[in-house]
């Protein structure tokens, strides 16, 4: 290992920039050195550039969804080697404490729990990262499964298997998503698995949309003013039996508990810039049960499976590549939404 690397690294607010940083060491026993081949760009980044996470911490590296291959284990680390292939979890979680014990490691009490990496300990948009708690972070990506394949296993796939899971989704149910981002897509791909009657998709964006309709020809994908008619079209009971917002809009969230019938979830999954409005008034009678985010994102290891059966596929999404020197213009165009892009892939060694 070079004893310097380059970094794309959270200077202040508004701004970001490539750095040569000393390349990570093991720290603690049950930390990994991981050398990344792949990261993507997150909407969370974007927020950390922006100033509206203000947990992160300026001189960090920024980068929280990558995969890479191991370089070096701490002396507790007996469940991986130099040389496995990896996916990195957004996550950092002790898999001891109360939380964790329950599989809801987005609360783990640890110090560094929950978004460390890329927030508040440096990331992934480099050429080398250390994961704390590798033997909980890390998961051994399949030989059949590629690095672009397995790409987001750890963060936005993370998070729409955990949107799927939370939401008591039955075989009758007509299940709509509102949202066709990256996380949108992914928790579009994980309802799927669970079979439901009927799926719809709300997305202002018509390219969006059509990209929804060319690879997923069995989900009705609706503009906002198509929505309160495909709702009624499509639901046996005046409404969506669950809900699942992944926009994170004022609008998003009102169309949420509106679209949703009488009993059902609503499960929110997105990240809002403030508050919400939550009517309680014009709701009363609905008798709505309300889930809210972040991810637990310890189902890695089954998302990977799923994988390589074939059944969840997330390269649609990874629209463009770019090497990490690059990440500026990679950026740029992730931020404008130019070019059609959905997730970018960044080479980072
Ligand atoms: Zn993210
Ligand atoms: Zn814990």
């Amino acid at each position: 290992m070079k004893n310097e690397m380059l970094t794309y690294t959270y200077i202040r607010q508004g701004e970001f920039a490539l750095q040569q940083k000393p390349t990570p060491v093991l720290e603690q026993d049950r930390d990994a050195i991981v050398r990344v081949t792949l990261s993507s760009i997150c909407t969370s980044d974007l927020h950390i550039k922006h100033g509206s996470v203000p947990r992160a911490v300026p001189g960090i590296t920024v980068g929280h969804e990558m995969v890479g291959i191991v370089e070096q284990v701490g002396s507790a680390v007996t469940t991986l080697r130099p040389g496995d292939r990896v996916a990195v979890n957004v996550e950092t979680f002790c898999g001891h404490c109360f939380f964790c014990q329950h599989g809801w490691v987005n609360n783990c009490t640890d110090p560094n729990g929950g978004w460390a990496l890329g927030c508040r300990i440096d990331g992934g948009q480099a050429e080398y990262v250390r994961v704390p708690y590798a033997d909980q972070g890390l998961t051994k990506i399949p030989d059949s499964v590629t690095d672009l394949q397995a790409l987001l296993v750890g963060d936005v796939l993370a998070t729409g298997y955990w949107a799927a899971q939370i939401s008591e989704i039955q075989p009758q149910d007509t299940v709509l998503i509102l949202g066709a981002g990256p996380t949108g897509l992914c928790t579009l791909q994980c309802v799927r698995l669970r079979h439901p009657h009927c799926i719809l998709v709300c997305d202002k964006d018509v390219e969006r949309l059509a990209f929804v309709r060319r690879h997923y020809p069995d989900v009705i994908a609706v503009l906002p003013e198509e929505l309160p008619s495909a709702v009624r079209q499509y639901s046996a009971h005046g409404g969506a039996d669950v809900v699942l917002e992944v926009a994170g809009s004022p609008d998003t969230f009102h169309m949420a508990w509106e679209t949703a019938r009488p009993n059902g979830i609503v499960t929110v999954v997105a990240l809002y810039d403030g508050p919400q409005m939550l009517p309680l008034p014009e709701m009363y009678g609905k008798n709505l049960t309300f889930k809210t985010g972040g991810v637990d994102g310890c189902h890695c290891q089954e998302a990977l499976s799923l994988i390589a059966e074939g059944k969840l596929d997330t390269t649609p999404l990874i629209t463009h590549q770019f090497p990490l020197a690059e990440i500026e213009q990679a950026y740029a165009l992730f931020e404008a939404r130019r070019d059609g892009v959905i997730k970018v892939a960044i080479q980072c060694s």
